[in-house]
């Protein structure tokens, strides 16, 4: 079963029959499993833990089929199994490595199966997530912030907010990049970007948070009254193009709102720049001299396939030269970011993004470009932490085009 069958038996709120899709999915799911180990080292809790079967996508995965085959769900144990499905960052890499060597099973989706079961039986999601949950219901983002600040970022950009203006593109900024003051230069590049291109759009002045951190926490009643917010939003301003800064923001709309693709182009930033320069060439200052290498981000391409375009739009910068980390594209390494973790400490031995920027080092960088706020926090920490702001820094595509921008 696909989540927008889930989604719609939802609609009828019969939450017996929701509960026991879920298990299906979690069953069906972990019989078809041959247990080929294919999906263990495409898996970044490969590399950031200790390697116990269990902390592998079928080791989660047979620990809640298991959990629910023996009945272990009421037990007092049932915290290790919560911090087990919790790990997941939700890269889809395990998903990926099935379809191509193994099986095909839908392993996240019975990861995150397991997750629903958990939160509707108030076992999940883990301690620190649940105060995420809780703002996003009553503020309309993850942080805690007032609704009233999420565009004060803006000021002096000259930028129609809708309503009472209309747009024929509707920039969604997500919650991230319109609370964070160190990802702000990430949106004001991309106003910079649409401006310079003459794109007539606008930011919605009343914009909440896609669901999409809900979701992936397990919480679908919340996720469905975001997706329902909105939607409703979307449809009363009339917008035909919503163009993201999140690939999360990105994936929810496209791949996981029932009902707007047909009517709306939904599309990530990279995208949208790549086709706009095809009707107006970028004229760039001068020559770069950086190494840059690319980090993909999990759901622009290990979900997504979105791959070259980013890669395409450094190239076009006169002087750049492009290095490739040694885990790249299908098998990239996912930052630790997604699935939540943004908002929990999970245990691991080694941080996925120290591994990241020790991969980029590596590959002889000097900038890690990424295209997603969590990717940029969760890179630029780690930064941070081993004082390595001499040798390299994270910068968004964006905003590196738009400093080269003439
Ligand atoms: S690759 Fe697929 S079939 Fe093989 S162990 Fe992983 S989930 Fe099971
Ligand atoms: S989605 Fe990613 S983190 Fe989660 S089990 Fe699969 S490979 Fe591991």
């Amino acid at each position: 079963m696909n989540r927008e069958k889930m989604t719609r038996d939802l609609d009828n709120v019969d939450e017996e029959k929701f509960i026991e899709d879920l298990k299906e999915i979690i069953l069906d799911a972990a019989k078809r499993c041959r247990n080929c180990n294919y999906c263990f080292t495409i898996c970044p809790l490969f590399h950031s833990t200790r390697g116990f079967m269990s902390q592998t996508p079928s080791g989660i995965m047979q620990s809640i089929n298991y959990a629910l085959r023996w009945n272990l769900l009421k037990r007092e144990d049932q915290e290790i199994l919560r911090d087990l499905l919790y790990l997941c960052t939700t890269c889809n890499g395990c998903v990926l490595r099935c379809k191509s060597k193994a099986t095909g099973l839908p392993v996240l989706d019975a990861i995150e199966a397991g997750r629903k079961l958990l939160r509707e039986m108030m076992i999940g999601p883990l301690p620190q997530q649940r105060k995420p949950l809780k703002d996003i219901y009553l503020y309309g983002n993850p942080y805690g912030e007032k609704p009233e600040t999420r565009v004060d970022w803006l000021k002096g950009l000259n930028v129609k907010m809708i309503p009472p203006e209309s747009a024929e593109v509707l920039f969604y900024v997500g919650c991230t990049t319109a609370y964070e003051p160190n990802l702000h230069p990430i949106g004001k590049s991309l106003v910079r970007l649409f401006q310079y291109l003459h794109i007539n759009f606008g930011i919605l002045k009343e914009e909440v948070c896609c669901g999409e951190p809900a979701r992936r926490m397990g919480d679908e009643g919340l996720f469905r009254e975001m997706m329902t917010r909105n939607l409703d939003q979307f449809k009363s301003v009339g917008i035909k193009t919503i163009v993201t800064i999140s690939p999360h923001c990105f994936n929810t709309f496209l791949n996981e709102y029932s009902s707007i693709q047909e009517e709306i182009k939904i599309q990530h930033y990279t995208q949208f720049l790549a086709e706009a320069f095809k009707r107006r060439t970028p004229l760039f200052k001068r020559e770069i001299s950086s190494v840059i290498t690319y980090h993909d981000p999990c759901y622009l391409g290990k979900h997504n396939q979105i791959f070259s375009t980013p890669r395409e739009l450094l190239k076009m910068i006169p002087g750049v030269k492009l290095v490739e980390m040694k885990m790249t594209k299908e098998e990239s390494l996912c930052c630790g970011g997604g699935g939540g973790r943004m908002f929990a400490e999970v245990e691991e031995e080694r941080r996925l993004s120290d591994m990241r920027i020790a991969q980029a080092l590596e590959a002889g960088a000097n900038i890690v470009a990424t295209a997603c706020p969590w990717c940029y926090k969760m890179l630029q920490t780690s930064i941070q932490d081993a004082n390595l702001g001499n040798k390299i820094v994270v910068k968004d595509v964006a905003e590196i085009l738009s400093e080269e921008l003439n």
